[in-house]
């Protein structure tokens, strides 16, 4: 085994985001009387998306962002209701999604026979440490990292290297930052000076400057790449 200590992203990464979101966002709609539609979850998308890559270049804070989206969706709906009630819904809501990416708990369970894995999120910490436990993956991490705790976010070499000390790794060398996106998973990666792999399902292609050192469509293909 090349890697002793693994760096797992939670988000898009081991959990299905995309289906916990939608899931989450519809029931948070049907609660307040917003009309659910697929305009709705992709104006969602968008706004939530643009807030976290302000939350990523340290110009906005979690507490911050969790408001913004939604008032920029109720804005943009010209819905009136008070977008700090529908963000601790939608949080509420998201906290009980902890459905899996397919396959993801058989990998995590064999590669934790012959690595160290543990858990480094950008999420919000309500959403994660609730979802972390009542998920079925929480027995192979020994702990979950989550920037709101620490202060630090991805791509902040600051955050892995707090991850490290955590799991006791003693050589970047033999540390690997699985992920699946460029501008915190890759990139803090990058920072931190360790080994890279993108987790990239849907082929999206690369529009920045990053040194990846192996990509993945499935996760299953970890196994053959750590068993090297
Ligand atoms: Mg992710």
């Amino acid at each position: 085994m090349k890697y002793k200590w693994l760096l797992f992203d939670a988000d898009g990464t081991l959990f299905n985001y995309d289906l916990a979101e939608q899931i989450a966002l519809k029931k948070s709609a049907d609660e307040i009387g917003l009309t659910y539609d697929e305009n709705l979850l992709q104006a969602y998308k968008k706004f939530n998306g643009d807030m976290w890559l302000l939350f990523e270049k340290g110009e906005i804070k979690p507490d911050e962002l969790k408001v913004k989206r939604f008032s920029l969706l109720l804005d943009n709906y010209d819905f009136d209701f008070d977008p700090g009630k529908l963000s601790s819904i939608y949080i509420e809501n998201l906290a009980d999604c902890s459905v899996l990416i397919d396959g993801a708990e058989n990998i995590v369970k064999q590669l934790s026979k012959s690595s160290k894995l543990i858990l480094i999120t950008n999420g919000l910490k309500t959403v994660q440490r609730k979802r972390f436990n009542n998920s079925s993956i929480k027995k192979y991490f020994p702990d979950i990292i989550i920037s709101e705790e620490i202060g630090y976010a991805k791509p902040d070499p600051k955050m892995l290297d707090y991850a490290a000390s955590k799991m006791e790794a003693a050589n970047k060398k033999e540390m690997l930052i699985i992920g699946d996106s460029l501008s915190s998973d890759i990139k803090a990666g990058n920072n931190f000076g360790i080994d890279t792999c993108w987790y990239n399902p849907s082929g999206k292609s690369i529009d920045q400057e990053v040194e990846i050192t192996y990509e993945i469509s499935d996760l299953k293909e970890l196994l053959s790449i750590l068993n090297d």
